[in-house]
């Protein structure tokens, strides 16, 4: 497989947003997507935990998938408030967010931890989704490239392979703040990061997907899916919309 038969996927991180009511969302996107004209196209939904289970139920046997927004290196044990990927799984979830910028800001999470919940994610067959992205002080500093290439080469474990893993280039300074690279830096940035997945995994670095994610709304998805090695988007605020999720998907549309 080489990069550009890369079936993409477009993923929807709700975050901590989305209650009960939300499924009517979910219901809209499942519809949507079922469009023949997507076929093209995979589908991820990542709700609060609490919804998991429901939102599995929703959407089976459609081609939307549910995922996590994180979990524990363990799989169960005294850590409370915490959540397994076995749980994850337990609950339908086919995959899990790891290392967003959130997290590695909110809890300190470092590159080394990220990559033993990847590694716990792969336990429970789960599909790590792993972040990456530098700050705009990193950025304005020129330290892009070198910054996302120390975060993949911490960050994906040795295990990973194009099936078990996807790695999500964000730009922390893009994200929910309506701003976003230049496509020229974001293929820059995407080739990079393709060349390292390659020199250290081979075929199976070519094959894995680089999702885009900062900013990604109806508007601008066209032309940031159009890039070369961006297989795919990590939408949050535009997902919360079923319309505005399927406006993005529809970048892909046939
Ligand atoms: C995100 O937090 O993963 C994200 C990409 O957010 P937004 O689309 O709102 O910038």
């Amino acid at each position: 497989m080489t990069a550009s038969n890369i079936r993409p996927l477009v993923a929807g991180n709700w975050k901590m947003n989305g209650l009960k009511a939300s499924m009517v969302e979910a219901l809209v996107i499942r519809d949507g997507v079922d469009d023949p004209a997507l076929d093209g196209v995979d589908a991820m939904i990542c709700p609060p935990a609490t919804l998991i289970m429901a939102l599995s139920e929703v959407v089976s046997g459609s081609k939307v998938v549910v995922g996590g927004q994180d979990c524990h290196v363990a799989q169960l044990g005294a850590n409370t408030g915490d959540i397994s990927s076995e749980i994850l799984a337990d609950a339908g979830a086919t995959a899990v967010i790891v290392g967003h910028s959130e997290r590695r800001g909110d809890h300190g999470e470092t590159d080394a931890l990220v990559r033993a919940k990847a590694v716990a994610a792969y336990r429970a067959g789960l599909t790590a989704i792993i972040c990456i992205g530098e700050t705009a002080g990193q950025r304005a500093a020129g330290l892009t490239l070198d910054v996302v290439n120390r975060q993949l080469l911490g960050s994906v474990p040795d295990e990973a392979t194009a099936q078990n893993t996807i790695v999500a280039y964000e730009p922390v300074w893009a994200i929910g703040t309506g701003l976003t690279p230049t496509a020229d830096d974001v293929e820059a940035v995407h080739a990079a990061l393709r060349q390292s997945l390659i020199a250290r995994f081979g075929d199976e670095g070519r094959a894995m997907r680089l999702l885009y994610g900062g900013s990604v709304k109806a508007a601008n998805a066209a032309e940031l899916m159009s890039i070369a090695n961006v297989n795919g988007a990590l939408v949050g605020g535009a997902s919360l919309k079923a319309n505005d999720f399927l406006g993005i998907l529809a970048a892909y549309r046939a």
